[in-house]
């Protein structure tokens, strides 16, 4: 069988996924990744769906348990008293994203994987697509990934489609066990547990510690989110400005955030949330914020170029799936390639509305749950319909 080159632009979860499942499948591949550096994704957090770690435990020796942190509920609270509401059996595992990161190249290896390679462009030639790089050589292949993320450049160039604002930003930190009092630190554990308010909520959960290197340390800590609904304008625009003010379009790293904004945390902290809430975000030595954002697109494939994961459709987070469709993504391109004998046409051809269908289920399916969960304060536990991960289509076993 004759299998592409590939090129695969972005090295985070969707692609280091197409780089391993298609090297697999006999394809020659390379990575070329932006940052100068190898990710870290500071160790936040992810629930686990089986599309994340599936490479890792069907074709590395990764043990589940090795890289996460097991839970067998998860818990709703009045986030002001921190009363519980609600609870319902849920057995989800949590990992922290460099874990799954580290482990995905240590099985691609590191000889192809070329950091500091921004791409800028890419030009369709007669006999192929080439990349363009802001610095290094051009890269032709037979097939380039676009696995860039929410903030693609590659889709920007292709389609008229930008992420749009969903109308609020996420606080989010981590807190290790020895920053917590024990009661909070029992509090949390085993569970994912919500903290309900009018307008907001707090996500908060277990995951392992993992050093700068993306080693585990055998240590656990908790990850939150609070989100605050926050309207378009000068509120939003002072919040997202750091400390040599820039304002920054999606995150604001914590060394940047001014301290106005962490007084405005610390103080919203004080008077909305109660109890182990309260506590675990007053404990967080280094929140930061992130604005959320979701992006669809009708299209995936443009001839030998193709969007995975962030890159075409940019999910919002509360069914905790993103990843696990970034990696769906890949495995499924494989999967298609592999079927038609490497001919990439045809195996555009059926991968394309699947993977469309998939991707607009999934966005439809966390846009409900952020109208009910940033609204009201009364999120419904254990509402099949907003059960984490990806939806299953009637017409397709994938999904
Ligand atoms: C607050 C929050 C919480 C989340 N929680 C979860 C969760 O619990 N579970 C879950 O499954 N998902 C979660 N997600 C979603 C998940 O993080 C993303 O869906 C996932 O990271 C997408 O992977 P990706 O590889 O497509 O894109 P990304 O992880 O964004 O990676 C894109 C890569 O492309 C690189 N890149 C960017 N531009 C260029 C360029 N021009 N040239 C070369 N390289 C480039 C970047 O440096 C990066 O390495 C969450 C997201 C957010 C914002």
């Amino acid at each position: 069988m004759n299998m592409p080159k590939v090129a695969v632009i972005g090295g985070s979860i969707a692609g280091l996924t197409a780089a391993n499942v298609l090297r697999d499948i006999g394809c020659e591949v390379d990575v070329y990744e932006r940052t100068p550096q190898f990710l870290s994704g500071f160790g936040t957090g992810i629930v686990v769906q089986p599309e994340l770690v599936r490479y890792l435990l069907e074709r590395t020796d990764t043990q589940l348990d090795e890289i996460s942190v097991p839970s067998t509920s998860m818990r709703y609270y009045d986030g002001a008293t921190a009363q519980k509401k609600g609870e319902t059996d849920a057995s989800w595992h949590f990992t922290a994203y460099n874990a799954v990161y580290q482990k995905l190249l240590d099985a691609f290896g590191t000889d192809r994987y070329h950091l500091g390679r921004s791409v800028t462009h890419i030009v369709q030639t007669e006999s192929g697509p080439v990349a363009h790089f802001s610095s290094g050589p051009p890269a032709s292949a037979d097939l380039i990934v676009c696995s860039d993320g929410g903030g693609s450049v590659v889709r920007s160039e292709l389609l008229d489609v930008k992420p749009k604002y969903a109308g609020y930003v996420t606080w989010r930190g981590m807190v290790d066990e020895s920053e917590l009092s024990e009661k909070t630190w029992n509090f949390f554990q085993d569970a994912f547990s919500y903290g309900l308010l009018e307008d907001s909520h707090v996500i908060a959960y277990p995951i392992p510690q993992v050093s700068t290197d993306g080693r585990l340390t055998g240590r656990h800590r908790l990850n939150f989110q609070w989100y605050w609904n926050m309207d378009e304008g000068p509120d939003l625009d002072l919040l997202m400005t750091d400390r040599s003010g820039q304002r920054r379009p999606v995150s604001v790293h914590h060394e940047a955030i001014t301290e106005q904004n962490l007084t405005g945390l610390r103080e919203r902290t004080e008077s909305q949330l109660g109890g182990p809430f309260r506590e675990l975000i007053l404990s967080a030595s280094k929140p930061f914020v992130t604005v959320v954002s979701d992006a669809e697109v009708d299209r995936m494939a443009f001839g030998n170029i193709v969007l995975i994961g962030d890159a075409a459709i940019t999910p919002r987070p509360h069914a905790a799936a993103g990843a696990a469709k970034a990696a769906s993504d890949a495995w499924s391109l494989a999967e298609q390639l592999e079927m038609a004998g490497g001919l990439v046409g045809e195996a555009l051809a059926a991968w394309e509305p699947e993977r469309l269908a998939i991707g607009h289920a999934y966005v439809a399916k966390v846009r409900a749950m952020a109208e009910v969960l940033q609204h009201g304060g009364n999120f419904p536990p254990g509402k099949a319909e907003y059960k984490f991960g990806l939806p299953r289509l009637p017409h397709t076993a994938a999904g």
